[in-house]
């Protein structure tokens, strides 16, 4: 199969499965109204790849079977195929304005880490079963979402939870799996979910070690949606609510049967531990891809609104807006950097080494990681940045008035009388200040500041890894090295 349309994604949720969503279990996702705007949304970029003037940047010649299919899963190798999937995820993520952070791409990139990831390891069947998986996803153009933490329970002890999904029985053609992992973001609109490692696992924790793709109606599996953000207040109140909600959910299993072919690991700490740090870096590439262009969102949404009210004569603004300009071009660098650090990696797999080889410039066995300790330590930063400069720009504008009071007779004219900025109409002032509301102060608004902050896990944890990686050593010997003067 080819690339899908919009209408064959949205025909393809009609799968029975239950999701238990605003007090209701939901079977047939495409009649719960608050997620038809989403799905649409995801249609849309669907449609896209069939669009002529976008189809080059988005498909290519399915490896398998010479299908056109997603270039989202080009595994690329020289820099020319990098440029290209960067390109891919840019254009894709533009679509979307990065709101949506859990769009299949960031899977795409994903199944092709582990599977890199895997090959390095030398773990000849979870190698295969990995490729099997992820040609599945590429040749039915799969929406995949993922859920890789265990859940809130007893976060004292440093081993997973006996509420996190474990293994309770295995069997000669599959595992029976019970228990939950959080979040999953997109869960209540993808096709298959995958599950996979965060945190490494000890010696003992063998069971928890699962790495699997399955379809939302595997039997035994409840998606435990959170409340919708789209409650009907239509797309000039709710802008970003009314389209790019993309939820969240709780993936709770109970003894549900995971067949071999759809079973990547099962207890093998080496090949759970290590395949994401081993990958060659699809999913930091496409994850600060998406990161960059929400802050280019953020940013340009805090300028537009600047100049509403005539602030971006002020120096105080044009310091604030100069700051997020600064960091955007920071970040561009940044996603120039992970494509670097992944064509590096190719070239040091493909010379048999497990690591990009020292240059002299820094400490080689963390080469390679630059964009996820973007993701880890800067783009949290950064969202957060530029969302309270949207914040500030708006001021108390946000608290303001809906499209239907807009309509009353008597309302329309106080506001065009008494409401208007420079060169601006009091409507579209209206409209600026809804769509920041929406960014900044509505449930979609706060879900997405926090979403940003924990976007790759758990902050103290991100942390603690970074300071045992190597460049802790490395720095602290630079600083010692004065001392041999
Ligand atoms: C909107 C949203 C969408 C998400 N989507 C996904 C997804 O699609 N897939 C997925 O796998 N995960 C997803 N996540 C989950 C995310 O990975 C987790 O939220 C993250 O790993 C933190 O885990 P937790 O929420 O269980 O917080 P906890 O582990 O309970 O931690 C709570 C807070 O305490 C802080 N903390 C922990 N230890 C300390 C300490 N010693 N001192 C001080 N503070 C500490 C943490 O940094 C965190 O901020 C999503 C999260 C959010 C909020």
């Amino acid at each position: 199969m080819a690339i899908r349309t919009g209408a064959e994604y949205i025909e393809s949720l009609r799968d029975d499965r239950s999701l238990y969503i605003d007090r209701k279990l939901v079977r047939d996702v495409t009649t719960h109204a608050p997620l038809k705007g989403v799905i649409d949304t995801i249609a849309k970029v669907y449609d896209q790849q069939h669009d002529e003037k976008h189809k080059d940047m988005l498909t290519y010649q399915s490896p398998s079977s010479g299908d056109v299919v997603s270039k989202t899963y080009l595994e690329a190798k020289t820099s020319e195929e990098f440029r290209e999937l960067s390109a891919c995820f840019h254009l894709r993520t533009q679509s979307t304005f990065g709101l949506m952070g859990r769009l299949t791409d960031f899977m795409s990139g994903y199944l092709l880490d582990q599977l890199t990831g895997l090959r390095v390891l030398g773990k000849t069947e979870a190698t295969e079963k990995a490729q099997a998986i992820l040609d599945n996803s590429r040749e039915n153009d799969l929406q995949v979402t993922h859920a890789l933490v265990d859940p809130q329970s007893d976060k004292s002890k440093p081993e997973a939870p006996s509420e996190a999904l474990h293994i309770v029985e295995r069997r000669s053609d599959g595992v029976v799996v019970s228990g939950a992992r959080m979040l999953s973001t997109l869960a209540p609109v993808a096709n298959e979910c995958y599950i996979g490692p965060y945190l490494a696992r000890q010696k003992g924790e063998e069971d928890y070690a699962l790495a699997f793709q399955v379809p939302m109606n595997t039997p035994g599996l409840s998606i435990l949606g959170r409340e919708s953000f789209d409650q009907g207040k239509g797309t000039f109140d709710r802008p970003l609510s009314s389209r790019f909600d993309e939820g969240d959910a709780i993936l709770v299993f109970e003894e549900a049967f995971i067949p071999n072919e759809r079973l990547v690991v099962a207890g093998d700490l080496a090949a759970y531990n290590g395949m994401m740090r081993f990958g060659v870096g699809y999913t930091a590439i496409q994850a600060c891809t998406r990161s960059t262009m929400k802050l280019r969102f953020l940013a340009g949404l805090a300028t537009a609104i600047s100049r509403a009210n005539g602030r971006d004569k002020t120096p105080h603004f044009q310091t604030a807006i100069g700051e997020l300009m600064g960091l955007i071009n920071v970040a561009e660098g940044i996603r120039s950097g992970a494509v670097v650090d992944s064509i590096r990696k190719v070239e040091a797999y493909e010379q048999g080494h497990k690591a990009i080889q020292g240059d002299g410039l820094g400490e080689a066995k963390f080469q390679g990681m630059s964009g996820f300790a973007a993701l880890n330590v800067f783009f949290p930063y950064a969202a957060t940045k530029a969302a309270d400069v949207l914040r500030l720009a708006a001021g108390s504008g946000v608290l303001s008035m809906t499209e239907g009071d807009y309509e009353n007779p008597e309302v329309k004219s106080l506001l065009d009388r008494w409401l208007i900025g420079p060169d601006t109409t009091a409507l579209h002032r209206l409209e600026l200040m809804k769509l920041a509301w929406d960014m900044t102060g509505t449930e979609f608004g706060s879900r997405a500041g926090l979403y940003e902050r924990l976007y790759s896990g758990e902050h103290e944890r991100n942390c603690q890894i970074w300071f045992m990686s190597p460049t802790t050593a490395e720095c602290e010997r630079l600083a010692n090295n004065i001392f041999e003067l």
